[in-house]
């Protein structure tokens, strides 16, 4: 049996704990690792590790931190399918669709390789009689990251890119469904050059995490995960003292406009709802037709595709659609139907008790289609989290508008629609962090930060892009008066420049 250990200050190592847990490929239902599970000492020590090599990492000149990204640029682009393959082990999620977050990754990667440029201090000449000032940003030191399963790869390189380029030491804590994921981004790294200590893998749960709120050489925290976690980690990071960003959970909607190209809506309806069996922090759960017209024409077009999803393992190149994460998820998943079954919603395609020949124990759901769902039902309240997607229809644009401003969540919203006018108006009154128009996913480019609103992000700081800048450095701002001996006398009000 596979062992998955800590990394910590480059060397592999299982830790004090003692305790381990299993690691299960979701489309067979098989233990196909174990991971040990870590808490206070294994922080302590990463913490230490990471303590060690923040001068030099943090004094290595711009230009070099980032021929590492070059490098690791270039070995993920080589290595692809085979960090793809791992990804789809342990997640369930299509080649092609680890592929795809592999590519996003990528994106992060190449952005820091910029870093130089981005790290730029400003420099005003003579903002007083022989007085400069200049301003730089400084990195914070020993940063820390937590992420989900659903992106095992692509959600540690929102952050470990970013960080590490503008000088901190990383220690992440993944999850523990995520492993091999995070085991491999430390290989990578290393291959790339990066120094001993300057990435630290802890793995472990709930202990691993307070480890890191409690302890005070960790200056931020980075978290992506649900929205209960999310609000716990900022809360008691922030009374510890630190910064922090957390990014929680979503309930994405999509209106379509009577004017919109049914054929498109629905298409993009399939991807974004069922890819990745609907794992997405980004996927949509909730379709919104204005008007009866549009609401049965969707719908009439996305039976007979739930229908036809091609639900299988990742090995197999024909699959659209895999299995969910555990069979706990799977549980939770089917009874969330059943709720919103009783509650009086119509269930078009239902996906409960899926079984794929071969793979009887594995963790499977099928493609699930509810039709008049209300606001007021928990199936449109909760995040399902899931291949479940929902239609709720409206009678109109303003009704649609206000359903989504009003809900809790605001990570992602779609409008599809013709016209021009209604788009927008859409993007400036949605009350949502990431718009698209005609666009069902819409995760900014690296080069741009992610970030959702109300529910689904505490903290304010988006994740990669010009934001992450900002998140793992502060601010220097140095006055500096030259020549010497000019003497200027004694003053006692408050120094005037000019
Ligand atoms: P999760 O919140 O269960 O776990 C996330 C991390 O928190 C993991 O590392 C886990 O070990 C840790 N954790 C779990 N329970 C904890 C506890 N009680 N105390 C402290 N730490 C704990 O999330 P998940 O199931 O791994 O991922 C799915 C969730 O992540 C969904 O809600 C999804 O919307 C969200 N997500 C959000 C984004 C975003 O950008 N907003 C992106 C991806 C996923």
């Amino acid at each position: 049996m596979t062992l998955i250990d800590h990394i910590i200050d480059g060397k592999n190592t299982s830790g004090s704990s003692g305790k381990k847990q299993p690691v299960y490929n979701p489309a067979t239902g098989e233990e196909i690792a174990q991971v040990t599970m870590g808490g206070a000492a294994e922080i302590e020590a990463a913490a230490q590790a990471a303590k060690n090599a923040f001068p030099d990492w943090s004094n290595t000149s711009p230009a070099k931190r980032a021929n590492v990204m070059y490098s690791l640029r270039q070995i993920m682009s080589q290595r692809a399918d085979e960090i793809a393959r791992t990804i789809s082990r342990e997640h369930g999620k299509t080649h092609d669709d680890a592929l795809g977050e592999v590519a996003r990754a990528l994106e992060v990667v190449e952005y820091a390789s910029g870093i130089p440029d981005k790290l730029k201090g400003d420099f005003s000449r003579d903002v007083g009689p022989g007085i400069d000032t200049s301003s730089e940003r400084q990195p914070l030191g020993v940063v820390a990251g937590i992420t989900p399963f659903n992106f095992p790869s692509m959600v540690p390189l929102w952050m470990i890119p970013m960080a590490l380029a503008c000088g901190n030491i990383f220690i992440l804590k993944p999850s523990e469904r995520g492993a091999a994921s995070a085991n491999l981004i430390f290989e990578l790294f290393k291959e790339a050059g990066l120094p001993p200590g300057v990435l630290n893998v802890v793995h472990g749960g709930k202990n691993a995490v307070d480890a890191i709120i409690a302890h005070p050489d960790i200056q931020a925290i980075s978290f992506v995960g649900s929205t209960p976690i999310a609000r716990y980690i900022y809360s008691n990071g922030c009374a510890a003292g630190k910064r922090v960003q957390a990014l929680g959970g979503a309930k994405n909607h999509m209106i379509i406009l009577p004017d919109a190209d049914i054929d498109q809506a629905a298409d993009a309806l399939m991807g974004a709802g069922f890819g990745s069996a609907g794992e997405r922090c980004m996927a949509i759960s909730v379709a919104v037709p204005v008007g009866e017209e549009t609401a049965n024409r969707l719908v009439e077009a996305l039976i007979p595709m739930v229908q036809a999803l091609k639900i299988g393992p990742s090995t197999d190149p024909e699959s659209e659609m895999g299995p969910v994460i555990t069979g706990e998820a799977k549980m939770r998943i089917e009874s969330m139907i059943t709720d919103g079954e009783k509650e009086g919603a119509k269930l078009l395609v239902d996906g409960r008790g899926f079984k794929l020949q071969g793979y009887e124990n594995g963790f499977w759901v099928g493609g699930t289609l509810l039709d008049h769902v209300t606001e007021d039902m928990s199936v449109y309240k909760q995040e399902i989290f899931g291949p479940v997607l929902s239609v709720l229809r409206s009678d109109s644009y303003d009704y649609a508008v206000d359903l989504i401003n009003r809900h809790q969540y605001g990570n992602g919203t779609a409008l599809f629609t013709r016209d021009g006018d209604a788009a927008r108006d859409f993007a400036r009154r949605i009350n949502v962090g990431m718009v698209g128009i005609n666009v069902p996913i819409p995760v900014p480019v690296g080069y741009h930060s992610f970030g959702g609103w109300k529910q689904s992000s505490f903290g304010g700081h988006g994740i990669y892009g010009p934001e992450a800048v900002h998140f793992y450095t502060r601010l220097k701002t140095v006055t500096s008066r030259w020549p010497t001996g000019i003497r200027s006398g004694v003053e006692f009000t408050f120094p005037k420049m000019g």
